[in-house]
């Protein structure tokens, strides 16, 4: 068993170690008071290459494996979970479209992803169901043999605001569920679609949004796939992102608790180091093991994904259990500042906040939990 990176994979980190040091970490409470990205976020993290990592290479990308994705993000992560967010969307609809969509398509769509000039949203959840997500509404009617026009609702749709593209997934056919859902790529900033930003308690600056379709025209060389095949795509790219969300969140809380770490080495109290007793120390040694075996069992899914082998396993255990050890992580640390913790002064508050949202986004722990049940017992054992 080898858990090294290899030389390539090294050099990513340091890159985007360097990149997030000097252009993530210093706009991180910014972001969040504003409650935007800086304008310039999104073209530097394309001129980093990072909404290129799984983009192969002929359509413009990387072409970087899973593992390699993984290592990236986590960097990242460090500085900004929110500035992940678009990184990600590129991994997994990049994923999507290069594994079910025709060489035109990927011709037209992946060099602009590459380069960063589409952003792209993922868009599943709608008003009236998340977790039952094959339970979609919006409905593409069609519009002339070949069209169709989205009508219905997204919400919490991360990056809405910023997104210039979506993969959205509509209902085509009176199948029931999963088999009538079908998984467009389609232009957001159009006349059809109104959107409308959320006030959230963390990640702020990520935009996340309700999205009204009144009619959005789409076309049959805009299904992604096949007709009725879309939500089984979006789970299979699950599958991956997943395990990047569970990398996401454990960088997170291991930024948080080197702070706690520092703090326990440097603040005295009964004249004391406050990490000479049991009663700090012993709690961030739970909780740098959790979050290491939290990390090892994220990159295998990814190493599993990488050698062609089952990974919706491994996957769905990173996701709910990376998030919530991570959540108890930051919130040990957040606790062992004291007071200083406490404030949005340090950065430790937000990085809660945002963590909370690694519990739900992509599915919830109980959904993430369901896929991982399902696995062990069987499918006849799903609700
Ligand atoms: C930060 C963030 C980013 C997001 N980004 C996106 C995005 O980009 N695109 C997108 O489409 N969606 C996105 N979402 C939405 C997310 O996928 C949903 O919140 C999630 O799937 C849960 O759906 P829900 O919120 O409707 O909760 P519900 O499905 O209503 O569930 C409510 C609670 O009940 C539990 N529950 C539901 N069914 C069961 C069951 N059978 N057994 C046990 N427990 C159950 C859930 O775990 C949850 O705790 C995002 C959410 C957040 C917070």
């Amino acid at each position: 068993m080898d858990f090294s990176l290899t030389a390539d994979q090294r050099a990513l980190a340091e890159r985007v170690r360097t990149f997030t040091e000097k252009r993530i970490t210093p706009f991180y409470q910014d972001s969040d008071r504003e409650g935007q990205f800086r304008p310039d976020l999104l073209p530097e993290l394309a001129a980093e290459g990072l909404f290129a990592l799984r983009v192969p290479v002929e359509y413009g990308g990387l072409g970087l494996d899973a593992v390699s994705t993984g290592v990236a993000l986590e960097e990242l992560a460090r500085g900004d979970l929110t500035a992940c967010y678009p990184v990600l969307n590129a991994a997994l609809v990049a994923g999507i479209i290069t594994a079910n969509g025709t060489p035109e398509q990927r011709a037209r769509w992946l060099p602009a992803i590459a380069r960063g000039d589409a952003v792209v949203a993922f868009c599943m959840t709608e008003p009236s169901h998340g977790t039952d997500a094959a339970a979609v509404k919006l409905r593409a009617e069609p519009n002339g043999p070949h069209d169709w026009r989205l009508v219905g609702e997204k919400t919490s749709i991360m990056l809405g605001a910023y997104a210039t593209h979506g993969m959205i997934f509509a209902r085509t056919s009176d199948a029931p569920r999963a088999r009538g859902v079908t998984a467009f790529y389609a232009r957001l900033d159009d006349q059809h679609v109104v959107r409308s930003t959320l006030r959230d308690l963390g990640s702020r600056s990520g935009g996340r949004s309700t999205l009204v379709f009144d009619g959005l025209p789409v076309q049959v060389s805009d299904v992604v796939g096949e007709t009725g095949l879309g939500f089984a795509q979006g789970m299979r790219g699950f599958d991956y992102s997943r395990a990047l969300i569970a990398l996401m969140a454990v960088s997170v809380a291991q930024a948080a608790l080197d702070d706690a770490i520092s703090h326990a080495q440097h603040r005295r109290a009964f004249e004391k180091p406050l990490g000479q007793f049991q009663g700090i120390a012993f709690p961030l040694a739970e909780c740098a093991t959790y979050l290491h075996a939290a990390r090892l069992v994220a990159y295998e899914a990814l190493w599993r994904n990488d050698a062609g082998l089952e990974h919706r396993l491994a996957a769905n255990m990173a996701k709910w259990w990376a998030p919530k050890v991570a959540v108890e992580a930051t919130h040990q640390a957040l606790l062992t500042l004291g007071h200083f913790g406490y404030s949005e002064e340090q950065p430790i508050a937000q990085r809660l906040r945002d963590l909370i949202g690694t519990q739900l986004a992509d599915g919830t722990a109980n959904a993430t939990k369901l896929v991982v049940a399902r696995e062990l017992l069987g499918r006849e054992y799903a609700p």
